[in-house]
């Protein structure tokens, strides 16, 4: 009775800033990867309808109003999201930048890892790896009959 209750071990993490800022940061990723997973996914159905041009400006509005998980985020946000993911597909060659005008280079494929079933929308540019775990045995996805 009347003991001083031990710190959990969840709480101990709060106390430690450095490992707060680190734990922030991972958070960052995750967010930063799941978005740049619709962005692709994004990428890859226009690009199916013909399209290949895409206006950076406009990127936001289009993201939000199709994917219900970014409904109710804000357009800041969702640019400073954009920039990082675009920065990103420019480096790995599959888009390019001209002004506000970003193209595609080539069409994405949209291909299932074996090993952790993760879909990952690759360009041509790209090296053939999971996006998730870099595993090379991937397949189109669906299937090809
Ligand atoms: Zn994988």
């Amino acid at each position: 009775m009347g003991k001083i209750r031990p710190c959990t071990k969840a709480e101990n993490i709060f106390m430690r800033p450095r490992l707060l800022v680190f734990l922030l940061l991972s958070l960052r990723d995750i967010e930063i990867n799941e978005f740049e997973w619709y962005l692709r996914d994004h990428l890859f159905k226009q690009s199916g309808k013909g399209r290949q041009q895409f206006n950076k400006g406009s990127l936001a509005s289009e993201i939000t109003s199709l994917y219900l998980r970014y409904r109710n985020s804000t357009s800041q946000h969702m640019n400073e999201m954009i920039n990082v993911v675009v920065g990103n597909l420019i480096l790995r060659q599959v888009l390019n930048e001209f002004e506000d005008s970003l193209g595609l280079t080539s069409r994405l494929s949209r291909l299932q890892c074996s090993k952790c079933f993760y879909i990952s929308y690759l360009g041509n540019n790209e090296t053939r790896n999971c996006l998730r775990c870099s595993s090379e045995e991937l397949h189109d996805f669906p299937k090809k009959k």
